[in-house]
């Protein structure tokens, strides 16, 4: 296994400056579509690794490309970096304690996610510069993977049409190659509008667009009990119309997240709330305006894809965390519920290991658990090329993603390790598909047999534009 050493070496050499940067990206948590610094931060390490950098990606002024090497086949690896909402938290302790109240911050670990990436890219074209072969490496720089479908949009615009097979990970608890059960989704919004009056005076002459979003959650929650037991439906009222009771609200606003196993359920879901939201209106006389916001498909898997991550998984073994990282965790761990840490292995499908604060091993290809029910924007790039991602542990077995805990971890040792061990087998799949044509070829065949009985359909309307934010004043 010389040349996955060799990548390994390749990872190890640079791991400094990409810890120092996912942990720049920690400190200045942004949140979907203003990813300002931190593409910035990443352009400037893309250009001072040697790509070749395309900026503002598919018209997004946060979105970026960097590649290397020349000739085929192409090997693109996907970066994120937004922050979440309210989840402002100092690092390194193991209580809630906000460094900016109301704040952003990392709680999925995306500021890991980016520069493992970005590491891996950069180590496979050193690798091809030392071995001069042909092939390109490509690192994606992705935007708003929470909520804002970024990558659906770049799919759409044609960012990934000539590139052979992607990669990415993700951080969590526990070591696999992705299992590839996330759910499609779409946000779409329901604008009723009524008419005003006074409601004492002239209620008879007011049409309340709150009663109708009032009847659209009662319609959906009713409908709750005869949908598919995977599928999710949620909702939050954007508008309610204002805040005077003795005024008929004229207008009122409901956003809807939609989740289903697959583009074509969730498309049948689509079309039951729509009919429950034309019903609230018929009842309320009431006018219907409808827009999607986002949509991502869900998870394609690939198995020729999944037994090379996994043969680089067997092959690396562990991201070699020691007594002081475990000490850590542990004080993590001590803030979930024994729940949180069950149910995390029986998400995995595994026994519930005890005093296991890290994840040290590597869960077989195949270990079926109960699915994640999430949905996330790699989706799209999994229908238009083979894709294939790592879970890899980069914080306290049963930290639940989204949460104080993950921001806490967020610059620790144990996370620089994981996300170093990311990297490195992100790397070594990447150059297994470089050396060994057939791999690619499998993959695409793989790839085009899913995709015979159900093409892909971008879920984003032709006619929604992702929601640019406009660049803030220096
Ligand atoms: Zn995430």
């Amino acid at each position: 296994m010389q040349n996955s050493e060799q990548i390994w070496t390749l990872v190890d050499e640079k791991r400094e400056p990409f810890q120092a940067l996912a942990d720049r990206v920690w400190a200045t948590p942004e949140i979907a579509y203003t990813e300002f610094k931190s593409v910035a931060e990443h352009i400037a390490m893309l250009k001072s690794e040697g790509f070749r950098v395309s900026e503002s990606l598919a018209g997004i002024p946060t979105a970026v490309m960097g590649e290397a090497g020349e000739g085929g086949p192409v090997i693109a690896i996907l970066g994120e970096y937004d922050a979440l909402p309210g989840l402002s938290q100092e690092a390194g302790i193991a209580e809630p304690r906000p460094l900016v109240a109301g704040g952003h911050g990392h709680g999925c670990g995306h500021n890991l996610l980016g520069s493992a990436a970005l590491l891996a890219a950069t180590a496979v074209k050193d690798l091809l510069a030392e071995a001069g072969v042909g092939g390109r490496v490509r690192y994606y720089g992705c935007p708003a993977e929470e909520g804002g479908a970024a990558k659906g949009f770049m799919v759409r615009e044609g960012c990934f049409d000539d590139v052979d097979i992607a990669i990415s990970w993700h951080p969590g608890s526990f070591n696999r190659v992705d299992d590839a059960k996330s759910l499609a989704n779409t946000r779409i919004d329901f604008t009723f509008h009524g008419r005003a009056s006074h409601a004492s005076a002239a209620p008879h002459l007011g049409r309340s667009a709150l009663d109708a979003v009032e009847l659209m959650n009662v319609g959906v929650n009713y409908m709750r009990e005869h949908m598919p037991s995977d599928a999710r439906i949620h909702y939050a009222i954007l508008d309610t119309g204002g805040v005077a009771p003795n005024v008929v609200q004229a207008k009122a606003k409901v956003r809807y997240a939609v989740r289903a196993r697959d583009l074509v359920g969730l498309n049948q879901l689509i079309a039951r709330v729509r009919k429950v939201a034309d019903g609230a209106a018929l009842m309320t006389e009431t006018t219907l305006e409808t827009q999607v916001v986002s949509a991502v498909s869900n998870l394609l898997g690939n198995t020729a894809l999944e037994e090379a991550m996994q043969r680089a998984f067997d092959r690396l073994g562990n991201a070699g965390f020691d007594d002081a990282d475990r000490a850590f965790a542990a004080t993590i761990q001590a803030t979930l519920s024994p729940e949180d840490i069950q149910s995390a292995y029986r998400r995995q499908g595994i026994p519930q290991r005890p005093n296991t604060p890290l994840c040290d091993f590597v869960i077989p290809l195949g270990t079926n658990g109960d699915p994640m029910l999430g949905s996330t924007d790699v989706g799209d790039v999994s229908w238009k090329v083979p894709t294939v991602q790592a879970r890899i542990a980069t914080m306290a077995i049963g930290t639940p993603l989204h949460s104080w805990q993950v921001v806490a971890q967020g610059k620790s040792a144990h996370a620089h390790k994981g996300m170093v061990f990311a990297a490195k087998v992100m790397a070594a799949t990447a150059v297994e598909a470089l050396k060994d044509p057939s791999l690619i070829a499998r993959a695409k065949a793989d790839h085009a047999r899913r995709l015979a009985d159900q093409p892909y359909v971008c879920p984003i309307p032709a006619d929604v534009r992702p929601p640019i934010q406009p660049r803030p004043a220096e």
